[in-house]
């Protein structure tokens, strides 16, 4: 296994009920290591940017919505197998299909507002990490 980035965001239905140190727990637990991290309040546009490979999907409008309509932190975590150990952390995208444990199963409150982002291969972690910081940003 390689030591890995990837993009995290806590979402706006996180920020707002103050779980921001709980998730950060879960990912320190897991032996995932905050390398870079900021809050942040995305306008609509920007994260339409983010999400534009959701665009035909018919949950878009809302998505971009929801996820300018509180702060977000945006971090990156690195460790072993990084992407992947952070989707297992997260759990499933609808929280009803979460296993135990994970972050979506304790906090999340619907599909939608699912408290928690998760970069989904090498190629989009390294795009998204790019969207959100530099190389200065980084600190491993
Ligand atoms: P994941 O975040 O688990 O990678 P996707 O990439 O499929 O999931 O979807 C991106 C985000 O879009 C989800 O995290 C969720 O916030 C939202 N979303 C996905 N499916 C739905 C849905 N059926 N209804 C509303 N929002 C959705
Ligand atoms: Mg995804």
């Amino acid at each position: 296994m390689a030591v890995e980035r990837t993009l995290s965001i806590i979402k706006p239905d996180a920020t707002t009920r103050n779980l921001t140190g709980k998730i950060n727990a879960k990912f320190e637990e897991a032996g995932l290591r905050i390398v870079a991290q900021k809050r942040m309040k995305l306008t609509k546009e920007q994260a339409g940017v983010f999400y534009a490979v959701h665009k035909e999907r018919p949950f878009y409008d809302e998505l971009c919505g929801f996820m300018a309509s509180a702060p977000v932190v945006v971090q990156v975590l690195e460790g072993e197998d990084a992407i992947a150990r952070n989707r297992d952390v997260m759990g499933a995208t609808n929280p009803a299909e979460a296993a135990e444990g994970t972050i979506r199963a304790e906090f999340a409150q619907s599909v939608g507002e699912n408290s928690v982002h998760g970069s989904d291969a090498p190629e989009t972690a390294k795009n998204e990490i790019a969207f959100f910081f530099s190389e200065l940003e980084i600190v491993g």
